[in-house]
């Protein structure tokens, strides 16, 4: 199986149509971005030295809405990383019922290389050089190797550029200049309120043993609330290892000791354990909320979680899946469970157009209601064709994009 990750988006894309059953022609639509810029950033750093930067924004699809989403600014940034993630999020707004396309950028540049004053420059430089921009077209937003602080110099830069304010233009700002309430809690706060709902539909106690891998952003948020809810947190890892304990660790302490020390290792009352052995746990729930394809041909054999929340993109390979759906165990889906930044990006494009920014409890309310009515199609439409929950995002989303490139006369 090929390592291209647009490969990979378009084989989940070549598989769901075929349940879908959609027109061909929307689907080879969809095999391809609307409209691709590649260009460059002659760039002066702090000491003289020139430095051409590749850069990249993707337009994926939008039938749907302008397009929205990431920035990522990473050493090996490609095109068909930038295509794949562009597809991805062209399905994830679909799934949430966002009216908005998939849209993905960034530089070829590692930003722990830069100082600050490079980064800020080069962020400035970036939107200045991107072609077609603005609320109503494209929203760029933050993703690995950005963050509010350059979603603010975006929007500083945007405004100055136009001449006038547009807060709905960029996404991931701070809240300081008209970003929203909930960002940083959105996709973790989201994966739990489709975890409570899966838990039901699934029959699985509300006292159940959940094994967690990652715990940045997503994977500390998760943990923090399943904790509260009084579930069994048996394992947690990050990049450097993992501890354990059998009684359940005490999350909230555990939150201190990562913020203190950096990781999570070294945890008092607890155990040391590898990542490797954290997913293979015996536990009712593992919640893989690090990187890709961590579940694979592998380790497929020794998972024993029966429900598997994939909250990182793309945590089990194809292959592995067929497996583990064979023995029967619950993936609730990447484009489902993580949509939760989606909807909430989604919240803050409107915040910004009507000047009306929202509490919290508001932003909260409003991301559990439109996730779990995700949650709700997806469940439905796996009964109904008798297919995974992947499968049956995919279709939903599919089916969604079809009817509104027919009403458009695409196709
Ligand atoms: P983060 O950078 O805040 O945290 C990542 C965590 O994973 C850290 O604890 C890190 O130490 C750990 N990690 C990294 N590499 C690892 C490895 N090889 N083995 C084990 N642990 C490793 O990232 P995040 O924002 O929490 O995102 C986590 C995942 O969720 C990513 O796959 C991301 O693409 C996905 N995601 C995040 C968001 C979001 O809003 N943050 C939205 C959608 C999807």
């Amino acid at each position: 199986m090929s390592n291209n990750p647009f490969e990979t988006a378009l084989n989940s894309l070549f598989i769901a149509s075929k349940y879908a059953d959609i027109d061909p022609n929307v689907v080879e639509i969809l095999s391809k971005p609307k409209r691709i810029f590649e260009f460059t950033i002659p760039f002066k750093m702090d000491n003289g030295d020139f430095r051409l930067f590749t850069a990249y924004r993707v337009h994926y699809n939008d039938a749907l809405g302008p397009v929205k989403d990431g920035t990522r600014f990473a050493p090996d940034l490609d095109l068909d990383t930038v295509k794949a993630l562009g597809l991805w999020m062209t399905i994830k707004h679909a799934v949430a019922g966002i009216p908005a396309g998939g849209g993905k950028g960034g530089i070829r540049v590692n930003p722990a290389e830069l100082s600050e004053w490079e980064l800020e420059r080069l962020t400035r430089a970036y939107i200045r050089k991107l072609p077609l921009k603005g609320a109503w077209i494209d929203i760029p937003g933050a993703d690995i190797g950005t963050s509010g602080k350059t979603q603010a110099w975006m929007l500083d830069e945007f405004e100055e550029i136009m001449g006038y304010h547009s807060p709905a233009a960029i996404n991931d700002k701070p809240v300081e200049v008209n970003g929203t309430q909930g960002s940083a809690e959105a996709t973790g706060t989201g994966a739990f309120y489709v975890t409570m709902q899966a838990i039901k539909d699934f029959g699985i106690s509300s006292n159940a043993s959940v094994a967690i891998q990652g715990f940045g952003t997503v994977g500390r948020m998760i943990a923090s609330l399943l904790y509260k809810e009084g579930f069994k947190i048996l394992a947690v890892s990050d990049i450097y290892g993992g501890v354990y304990s059998e009684a359940g660790l005490n999350i909230e302490k555990l939150v201190e000791h990562a913020e203190k020390t950096g990781s999570v290792i070294n945890f008092q009352d607890a155990e040391p354990i590898t990542n490797s052995e954290l997913l293979e746990l015996t536990c009712d729930i593992l919640i893989p909320a690090a990187v890709q394809s961590v579940i694979n041909m592998e380790n497929v054999n020794n998972i024993n979680a029966r429900l598997i929340i994939e909250c990182a993109n793309g945590p089990v390979t194809h292959e592995a899946e067929k497996i583990l759906e064979q023995k029967g165990k619950i993936i609730i889906p990447d484009v489902l469970t993580n949509c939760g930044s989606a909807i909430v990006c989604s919240f803050e494009r409107i915040q910004g157009l009507t000047d009306d920014y929202w509490d919290l409890e508001t932003v909260l309310q409003r991301l559990r209601e439109r996730i779990l009515k995700a949650y709700q199609e997806t469940y439905q439409t796996a009964i109904t064709k008798d297919i995974s929950l992947r499968n049956a995002a995919w279709v939903n989303a599919l089916v969604k994009l079809a009817r509104a490139i027919k009403k458009r006369g695409w196709v």
